[in-house]
């Protein structure tokens, strides 16, 4: 089946582009093409905003009940579950996800996303009245804030958007989503669907397109909100428009997460967790727990063993079920993987697995090799910038109470974890974590849960009510309460 596209979904129709401008998708395994697709260009972007402004003015989505789009967005859940196999299998195919990795989670976890903003839009409190200060009753309205830019970056496609999507529509707003060049094929997917379970003409749009085409849907003057996801220094320049502009702007950026060995982790129960929590999809994961701080007294140990158990994944075609650890999403990636590979060894930690060059067997495909490095000082740059790979760093500590200093020593504060028998001090080091999310033997996101970073890692949250709340503007209302 080709997976060439002609058309971009624009307004709710599938219409020819403006521009004869392509993106080739490219196997990361095969290094092939697999699919040629329209690049969306700023004259489609002006299409697609207008159709979301006359939407939002003067359409029935924002004019609808909380219950009835409730309803809308339930059957595109309904019709969504039913086509995660097929999702997972075309994000393996476009960016290299492990097909095991997709299956669990690329387009799983998105769908699990959308049913709990659903629940949470449900027991939500779009008006109510409270008791004013003076007396006499407040009626506070949470009214959507309006068209909503919506920019996911290539690693987890669905996922990023259903994020944004999901409480966007909820809350009543109009959307233009921007899928990332190296995704274009997964986001095509989600348009039928919406059409199919009644979402209104012009309530969504979804245009892939390149920086310069996500750069003017931010700075477009039809947009009211920007909600994105992707790297720190993109979330800096989209940052300082929304700030010139007062747009209303969420920002899910880059980590460095740390992962707390305390003394009394059990060994294989540890090293099981953090195989996953630390090179999930390939390392290419913004909550990937990167920095693994471990007790000087056990760091040999530990290095040893877990060397031995990262020694063993398997790495190799995504689209296998045995894979562990698939390709790099491009050529690109794979080339600043590597050479965050030569800047561990120059900077003087000890690398005791991988190493610069491809993978045995592998001569294709944009693989790199699952590389450890031990004995790492946290001010070396391997500790301090984001890699997204399959690169980890073992950093040694003197005692707890520097494996929290250790922890916090980062630009950035997205995730972390703690491993411990004891799941109360667990509990205790984890509060003194400055990172949006800290699991106690496990990374895990929980989508009732708020989920977004401290420091360089974001502005904003995602799901839970606090999810809800950045797609809303708060409005009070004063009744005449006088009886005349
Ligand atoms: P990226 O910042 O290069 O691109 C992300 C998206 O933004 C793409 O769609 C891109 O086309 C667009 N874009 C880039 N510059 C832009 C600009 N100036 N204006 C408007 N749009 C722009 O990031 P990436 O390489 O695609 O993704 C990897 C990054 O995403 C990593 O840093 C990772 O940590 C981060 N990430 C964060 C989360 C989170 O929830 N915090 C989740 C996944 C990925």
């Amino acid at each position: 089946m080709s997976l060439d596209r002609s058309t971009l979904f624009i307004g709710g129709e599938w219409v020819a582009p403006a521009t004869d401008e392509t993106f080739t998708v490219i196997s990361p395994h095969t290094e092939e093409p697999i699919a040629t697709v329209p690049a969306g260009s700023t004259a489609d972007i002006d299409r697609a905003v207008a159709a979301a402004r006359e939407a939002f003015d003067h359409g029935p989505w924002p004019r609808m009940t909380p219950q009835e789009r409730i309803d809308v967005v339930a059957r595109f859940s309904d019709l969504y579950a039913a086509k995660l196999g097929e999702a997972a299998d075309l994000i393996t195919a476009e960016m290299g996800s492990p097909a095991q990795f997709s299956q669990l989670a690329q387009s799983p976890a998105a769908w699990m996303a959308l049913d709990a903003m659903i629940n949470v839009a449900r027991a939500y409190e779009w008006e109510a009245t409270r008791p004013g200060s003076l007396g006499n009753p407040v009626v506070v309205r949470r009214e959507p804030v309006g068209v909503v830019a919506a920019i996911p970056p290539w690693n987890v496609p669905h996922f990023t958007v259903m994020s944004k999507l999901a409480p966007a529509l909820l809350a009543g707003c109009t959307i233009v989503v921007k899928p990332a060049p190296e995704t274009p094929l997964s986001g095509a997917v989600l348009a039928d669907l919406l059409t199919e379970a009644g979402v209104p003409a012009g309530v969504v749009s979804i245009i892939p397109g390149g920086r310069e085409v996500g750069a003017h849907l931010v700075a477009h003057p039809g947009v009211d909100k920007v909600a994105f996801t992707g790297s720190t220094a993109a979330g800096r320049q989209i940052a300082a428009v929304c700030g010139q502009q007062l747009k209303r702007v969420s920002l899910e950026l880059g980590g460095k997460s740390a992962a707390i060995v305390l003394d009394d982790a059990d060994l294989d129960r540890t090293i099981e967790g953090l195989k996953f929590a630390s090179l999930l999809n390939s390392g290419q994961a913004c909550i990937a727990q990167t920095r693994i701080l471990v007790s000087r007294a056990r760091h040999d140990d530990f290095v040893e063993a877990f060397a031995d158990a990262m020694g063993k994944m398997v790495v190799g075609d995504p689209a296998d079920l045995a894979t562990e650890i698939g390709p790099m999403v491009s050529q690109r990636q794979q080339q600043r993987v590597e050479s965050y590979i030569g800047i561990g060894q120059s900077e003087g930690a000890k690398m005791v697995l991988g190493g610069e060059g491809r993978p045995t067997g592998l001569d294709r495909g944009w693989y790199v090799k699952p590389t450890l490095f031990a004995g790492v000082d946290n001010s070396m740059r391997i500790a301090q910038e984001e890699i997204f790979g399959p690169v980890l760093a073992v950093v040694p500590y003197d005692d707890p109470a520097e494996a929290v200093r250790i922890a916090n020593d980062s630009p950035y504060g997205l995730g972390g974890s703690v491993w411990t028998s004891d799941p109360e001090q667990g509990l205790e080091v984890a509060r003194q974590i400055r990172a949006g999310t800290v699991g106690v033997n496990q990374y895990m996101m929980d989508f009732a849960a708020p989920f977004g970073g401290f420091k360089d890692s974001g502005i904003g949250r995602e799901f839970g009510p606090e999810g809800l709340d950045e797609y809303v503007e708060a409005k009070s209302m004063f009744p005449d309460v006088s009886g005349g």
